[in-house]
């Protein structure tokens, strides 16, 4: 069995007898573990006698398996490369919600007012523990436990069980999500009969016959809801009675698509550049083997026609289609494109679904119904057996990598699924990750381009605003809006077209700062900047939530010239609206995309032209085509330039050339204004000139000469504990131990302080580990660590091919 716990073995258990006959590898099983009982995977069986007594499976959770051969190979490889759990792997390849486990409760029974008396007897976290169980009742007490470390609630918890104030019991917990059934009444003899009674049915009671003529008509199933419509309670009642119809269960879908109409388009006829490129696909095609290609094609270049025509042909052979796509980039217009094509073929796999719509897809794709599946980051593990071509659209794009355990990358995943599978894999991307754009340079994968957008469009043309000279126009705080910017947004919207506005940031307004001496504010526990959040005027932490007043004058000089530098969304939609108070304004930023759906609905506005002006945050440059609009605005260009990130510049031009993207991309031309303090700078002047390439020349011998991606490979460790002391100790051992293992061409890096140096309370040193070959790599962090002691002290959080480096 693998568990989904951090361990990294497999677990034997015994089979019941009574289970033998059914239980198979890729089946979820309910198996104990210590006191409680979890989900695990059965990942196979074996009939050799154990060499000490075992324990047993208690229940099988499913019929047949969840996982194929191939998905337990994929799950088994992805564990080992990203040394992690295969549990975990597992776990987060199936849909979210359908783990059944045990766990301890404690609850309240007895009254307190004993114990109330004795408080003085009692620590401040008892009292604590109490306080939590009065308001609450029923707790489990691992989760009691993880608010109260350091082993008192236990002890607590025990007494209280003596005193017969609490019980302590292992509780069941079902499965969040499961499938959907409704009750419905279909006929319950032959047709026949039914047609011979009508007549005289009629007479006596018409409303009954009016719904036995409609399930003959319908010839299927009317729900109880629709029945009682038509007859009232009492006359479904009597034609159950009669032997008439009869009540079933039945599972309904629940789909994403919110009965949306399928509107078919006739594709265009293809550009000589899409020629060639779906020619050279389908030729890979046949050949049935492994074919990595990377389509690097300009933004509006026609990359999703490419995708689509090589999919049909591979559903014409009767094989299925993988599409991922960024976490946020799936938006309503992108998947009614594919559905336009495949119409009910498809089935769709991001975060946006309600966890039962995903279980139904999943469900649905588990089934063999769908041919096409578009996803994000986790439907690289989509259940398809017939799979015959996998597509990772933006694959630059850094929401492929999962940011908590399992670390997966899916474009990676999506190289190696491919390979066991013997498929062809396409990357599509206007700014493909250096990694990718390197192997198609060696030749390693095929490369396919798209220089020009369809139809001769122009790509918008980027101008760069220098913000010094603004501030030398003598306004007293910076501003928002430079004055060529503010111009033409105004007459942008005079002339009826649509405007985005991209700043690269989060809340109301951001840093309080010291003028004179250049104080900021800072949280305790994360040691990041706070945020101003302008509805309850508090500063934040991004982190963590920690919250403070402001203060009026710099607690450390007390200048009074200390004030909000910077600005948030919340901020740039007063300022777009002081300019053009006639124009429908929307804002699309975590804040205002919380709620399921939001995101959609945001868009669909600006599709349809009821917005004019759109703010947004990153989120808005993924991957959007809204012919609308002919301006976009950059405010803060020079903050992604900054982070400590050796991607940083890679980053910014895809950063700048996505969302510069947006613009232009119907028939009118586009324009990109970019204000930046930095004009200057080499990655914005490529990003301006459109010069990929020369940015990718420029950085790749500094990366070669530090044995950085491309040129090597990283693995992030970082440990973490209560402790400053702790953290550190456990660093530096572990700084130790790789230094005497790590030889040549092996090398590491550090212990440092996290560039996030506290974080939900638990302090952060890190390492790098770096090497040319993965394998010795990763051989080398798994027995640095193995030679660890384990302790209570420190976690250690593994992370392969580390992504976001602060
Ligand atoms: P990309 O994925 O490279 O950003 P898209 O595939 O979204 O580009 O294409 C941009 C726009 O051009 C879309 O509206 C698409 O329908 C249209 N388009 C794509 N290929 C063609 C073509 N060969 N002829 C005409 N229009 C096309
Ligand atoms: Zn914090």
């Amino acid at each position: 069995m693998a568990l989904p716990l951090k361990a990294q073995q497999t677990f034997t258990y015994e089979i019941p007898r009574s289970m033998r006959k059914s239980a198979c590898a890729g089946m979820r099983a309910l198996v104990p573990l210590g006191n409680r009982t979890m989900t695990g995977y059965i990942v196979g069986t074996t009939t050799s006698a154990p060499a000490t007594p075992l324990k047993s499976i208690n229940q099988l959770l499913d019929p047949e398996p969840l996982l194929d051969a191939h998905m337990l190979e994929l799950t088994r490889w992805a564990a080992d490369y990203y040394l992690t759990s295969w549990g975990l792997v597992i776990r987060a390849s199936l849909p979210p919600g359908i783990d059944r486990s045990t766990a301890r409760f404690v609850e309240l029974t007895g009254s307190t007012e004993q114990l109330a008396q004795e408080t003085a007897q009692l620590s401040a976290a008892e009292r604590q523990i109490l306080s939590a169980l009065e308001v609450r009742r029923s707790i489990s007490l691992a989760s009691l436990k993880r608010d109260w470390p350091g082993g008192e609630v236990e002890r607590f918890i025990q007494q209280l069980v003596r005193q017969k104030v609490a019980t302590l019991e292992y509780r069941d917990r079902l499965p969040a999500v499961q499938p959907a059934r409704r009750s419905v009444l279909r006929l319950a003899v032959d047709r026949t009969k039914v047609e011979a009674g009508l007549d005289a049915l009629r007479r006596r009671a018409p409303r009954q016959s009016l719904l036995l003529e409609h399930l003959l008509r319908s010839d299927g199933a009317i729900t109880s809801q629709e029945a009682t419509g038509m007859a009232g309670a009492s006359g479904v009642r009597g034609l159950i009675e009669k032997g008439l119809i009869r009540r079933e269960e039945e599972e309904v879908e629940r789909s994403p698509w919110e009965g949306a109409a399928i509107t078919s388009s006739a594709p265009p006829e293809l550009t000589p550049a899409q020629q060639v490129a779906v020619r050279g696909l389908l030729e890979g095609l046949a050949t049935r083997a492994f074919i990595p290609a990377l389509l690097y094609g300009t933004t509006g270049s026609g990359k999703t026609e490419v995708y689509l025509r090589v999919i049909e042909e591979v559903v014409r052979q009767g094989r299925q289609a993988l599409v991922l796509v960024p976490e946020i980039g799936l938006t309503p217009l992108a998947a009614d494109r594919f559905r336009s094509r495949f119409a009910d073929r498809i089935a769709l796999l991001h975060s946006g679904l309600s966890p039962g719509e995903r279980l139904d897809q999943w469900r649905r794709i588990r089934r063999g119904m769908a041919e096409i599946v578009v996803g994000a980051r986790s439907a690289i593990f989509a259940p398809l057996s017939r799979l015959g071509f996998i597509v990772v659209d933006e694959e630059h794009d850094s929401s492929y990598k999962q940011d908590s355990d399992p670390r997966y990358h899916a474009r990676d995943l999506a190289l190696a699924r491919a390979k066991m599978l013997q498929i062809p894999v396409l990357l599509g991307s206007a700014t493909p990750s250096f990694e990718s754009f390197h192997r198609a340079q060696e030749g390693v994968y095929r490369l396919f381009l798209l220089p020009e957008r369809v139809e001769a469009r122009p790509l918008p043309c980027m101008a760069l605003i220098d913000m010094r000279q603004e501030k030398a126009r003598g306004a007293p705080a910076p501003r928002i809006f430079s004055k060529p910017l503010a111009d033409a947004i105004k007459q942008t919207v005079a002339k009826g077209e649509q405007v985005l506005i991209f700043l690269n940031r989060r809340g109301y307004a951001r840093l309080l700062l010291c003028r004179e001496c250049g104080f900021t504010m800072r949280c305790p526990r994360c040691s990041v900047s706070l945020i101003y959040h302008s509805p309850d005027a508090t500063m934040r932490c991004h982190y963590c939530n920690y919250r403070e007043r402001p203060p009026t004058r710099c607690p450390k000089c007390h200048g009074i010239a200390f004030g909000l530098l910077g600005y948030g969304t919340q901020q740039v939609e007063e300022a777009a609206k002081a300019l053009v108070p006639t124009a429908a304004l929307a804002r699309m930023d975590r804040d205002t995309t919380r709620r399921r759906l939001a995101h959609q609905q945001i868009l669909r506005k600006v599709e349809q032209g009821q917005t004019q002006i759109l703010i947004g945050t990153q989120m808005v440059g993924k991957g959007h085509d809204f012919p609308g609009i002919t301006l976009v605005g950059i405010l803060s260009a020079d903050t992604s330039m900054q982070i400590p990130d050796f991607r940083a510049g890679e980053r910014t031009y895809a950063l700048l050339t996505q969302v510069a993207g947006r613009a232009g991309r119907g028939d009118r031309p586009g324009q990109v204004l970019v204000q930046t303090y930095n004009p200057d700078h080499y990655c914005i002047v490529a990003a301006r000139n459109n010069e990929y390439e020369a940015l990718y020349r420029f950085e790749m011998p500094l990366r070669k000469e530090r044995g950085l991606p491309p040129f090597g490979f990283l693995v992030l460790l970082v440990v973490t504990s209560r402790t400053e002391q702790d953290a550190q100790e456990v660093a530096d051992r572990l700084a130790q131990l790789l230094l005497e293992r790590a030889v040549p061409p092996l090398s590491f890096e550090g212990p440092a302080p996290a560039p996030l140096y506290r974080l939900k309370g638990r302090y952060r040193w890190q390492l790098f580990a770096k090497g040319p070959d993965p394998e010795a790599l990763h051989r080398l962090v798994r027995e640095t660590l193995a030679q660890l002691p384990s302790s209570e002290r420190a976690k250690i959080q593994i992370d392969v091919d580390p992504v976001d480096l602060c």
